[in-house]
C-alpha cells in the first residue's frame, strides 16, 4: 500500500480550509495546511471582519448626528481614523491567533509559505520542500480583479483599503457591487466626499430591483455621488500626491484615494492545478462535482476558488461537507438554495430566495406584498430614510420564494426570515405569526 506524508494536505488558511483541516482531522485523518499570507484568509483578515468593524464605527457618525433628537447634546465628538484603524488590526490580529490555536488544538500541522501542487500526492512548499498526502484540498480563495488602465497602480483595493496612513477627505470607488457600496457608506459616514462611478447604469445586479432603486436614492441623499457608464479611463498622481482620475465620459475627477472593487477572480494562476489535470474554467475556477472533487482523483477543492457562491458561510459548509464526505465516512452535499446574503451598506439591505422577476420566470402566477414603513428610529433623524420589506410568493402553493428588505437592521432581521423560506413555509404561516411590536421586523408578518 502507497504511504503518504499525510492523508490530508491544505492550501489555503481560510474559512473553507480551516474547516475542512479541523472537521478531516476530528475524523482522525492526519492533516496538514499551507497559507502564504495569514491564518484565517479574506473573510477574517481583509474582508468580512474588518468591513463589518469599520461599518459599526461609522453607524457612530449616524448615531451622533441624529442624537440631538433624543435630547442629547453631544460636544467635541471627533473620529480618529488611525485609532479606529489600528484598533481594528489588533483585532484582525486576535482573531488570526484564534484561528492558529484551533489548527493547533485540533493538531492540524501548519506552514507559512506558499504552497503549489507538484503531482496529484504531491505538494511543493516555496522553501523546496515535498510533502505528499492522499487527499489535496486547493482552499486558496479569490483575489481582486484589477481593471487594465494607465496609472492603475495609484488605485488600490478591498486588500489594502483596511490599511491607509489617513482617512481620504476624497474617494473614487469603482464598481457597484457589494464592496464598493459597503466601502462608500463607510467613507461617506466618516467624513470623505464619496464618488462612485460604475460601468453600467446598474447596482447590485443580483438583487430585487426594488431594494436597489431605494438603496441608490438613499445613498445619494446621504451626499454619495453615482456616475454610471463611466468607468476609469486613467489616473495621474500630481505634485501633491493627489489623484487625477479620468473617466469614460470625460468627467475628470480630483481625489485622495481610489478603491477599486470590480469582482474578484479564483486565484489560481501558478498552483500548478493544469499541469496535473485539473480542468479549470474560463475564469480560472476549478470546476468540480457537488462533493468537491475535481477532475483528478485526491484532488478537491472548496470556496471561492470553485467560483460558486462567494460567502464566508457557504465555503465553510462546503469545507466541512467535504471532510465528513471523504474522512467521515458520511458523503453531504452543500445546499445552494435560499442562501440569505446581505450588503453592509447604509442603509443596509438583505435578500433571500428568488426576486420577484426571477420568481415571476420560474413560477408563473406570484404574488408580491411589500411593506415601505418609516422605522421609528428615523423619527427625528434630519434625513427621512424609510424601510422597505417585500415577500414574493408563489400564487399556487402561497409559499414564500424570497423575501428583500432594506432598512436599518435588516441583514440581522432577514437571517430569521431564511429559515422560514428554506423551510419552505407560506405566507399564511406569517400571517399567523404573532407581530412583535414595536420593531421593524413585525412589518415581515403584516403584510396583506
Ligand atoms: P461584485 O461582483 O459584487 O461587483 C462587481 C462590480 O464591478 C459591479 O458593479 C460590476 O459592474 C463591476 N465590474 C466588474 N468587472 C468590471 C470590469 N472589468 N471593469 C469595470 N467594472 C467591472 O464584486 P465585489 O468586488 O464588490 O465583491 C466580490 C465578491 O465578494 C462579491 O461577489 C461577494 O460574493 C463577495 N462579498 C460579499 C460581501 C457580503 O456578503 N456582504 C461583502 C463583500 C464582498 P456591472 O454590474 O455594471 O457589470
Amino acid at each position: 500500500m502507497e504511504s503518504f506524508d499525510y492523508d490530508l494536505f491544505v492550501i489555503g488558511a481560510g474559512s473553507g480550509g480551516v474547516r475542512a483541516g479541523r472537521i478531516a482531522a476530528s475524523h482522525g485523518a492526519r492533516v496538514a495546511m499551507a497559507e502564504e499570507f495569514r491564518v484565517g484568509g479574506t473573510c477574517v483578515i481583509r474582508g468580512c471582519v474588518p468591513k463589518k468593524l469599520l461599518v459599526y464605527a461609522s453607524h457612530f457618525a449616524h448615531e451622533l448626528h441624529d442624537a440631538p433628537g433624543f435630547g442629547w447634546t453631544i460636544e467635541g465628538a471627533r473620529f480618529d481614523w488611525n485609532a479606529l484603524r489600528d484598533f481594528v488590526a489588533s483585532d484582525v490580529d486576535r482573531l488570526e491567533r484564534a484561528y492558529t490555536s484551533t489548527l493547533d488544538n485540533n493538531k492540524v500541522d501548519h506552514f507559512h509559505e506558499r504552497a503549489t501542487v507538484a503531482a496529484p500526492h504531491t505538494v511543493r512548499l516555496a522553501s523546496g520542500r515535498k510533502i505528499t498526502a492522499k487527499h489535496m484540498l486547493i482552499a486558496v480563495g479569490a483575489w481582486p480583479v484589477m481593471p487594465e488602465f494607465p496609472g492603475n497602480e495609484h488605485a488600490i483595493t478591498s486588500n489594502e483599503v483596511f490599511h491607509l496612513p489617513a482617512l481620504p477627505a476624497r474617494v473614487v470607488i469603482q464598481g457597484a457591487g457589494y464592496i464598493a457600496l459597503e466601502f462608500a457608506g463607510i467613507f461617506n459616514a466618516l467624513g470623505s466626499k464619496v464618488t462612485v462611478v460604475n460601468r453600467s447604469d446598474q447596482i447590485l445586479r443580483s438583487y430585487d430591483i426594488d431594494l436597489r432603486n431605494r438603496l441608490l436614492t438613499m445613498m445619494q441623499m446621504r451626499g454619495i455621488e453615482f456616475r454610471f457608464q463611466n468607468p476609469i479611463t486613467g489616473i495621474v498622481k500630481q505634485a501633491d500626491g493627489s489623484l487625477f482620475v479620468s473617466t469614460a465620459q470625460g468627467y475628470p475627477i480630483e481625489a485622495d484615494a481610489v478603491l477599486v472593487a470590480t469582482g474578484r477572480k479564483p486565484k489560481t494562476p501558478g498552483l500548478g492545478l493544469e499541469e496535473v489535470g485539473v480542468q479549470l474554467g474560463a475564469n480560472g475556477e476549478i470546476i468540480v462535482d457537488e462533493y468537491g472533487q475535481t477532475s483528478v482523483a485526491g484532488i478537491h477543492a472548496v470556496g471561492d476558488v470553485t467560483d460558486r457562491v462567494q460567502l464566508t458561510p457557504v465555503a465553510i459548509r462546503e469545507g466541512h461537507a467535504f471532510a465528513d464526505t471523504v474522512f467521515g465516512g458520511k458523503p453531504r452535499k452543500t445546499s445552494y438554495d435560499a442562501i440569505p446574503s446581505a450588503v453592509f451598506s447604509q442603509p443596509p439591505l438583505a435578500a433571500v430566495g428568488l426576486t420577484e422577476v426571477e420568481a415571476r420566470a420560474q413560477y408563473g402566477e406570484v404574488k408580491v406584498f411589500t411593506s415601505d414603513f418609516r422605522p421609528m428610529k428615523n423619527m427625528f433623524a434630519k434625513v427621512a430614510e424609510r424601510g422597505f420589506y417585500k415577500l414574493v410568493v408563489d400564487g399556487e402553493s402561497d409559499r414564500v420564494l424570497g423575501v428583500h428588505m432594506i432598512g436599518p437592521e435588516a441583514p440581522e432581521v432577514l437571517q430569521a426570515a431564511a429559515i422560514a423560506v428554506k423551510a419552505g413555509l407560506t405566507k399564511a404561516d406569517f400571517d399567523a405569526t404573532m407581530a412583535l411590536h414595536p420593531s421593524m421586523a413585525e412589518e415581515l408578518v403584516l403584510m396583506r
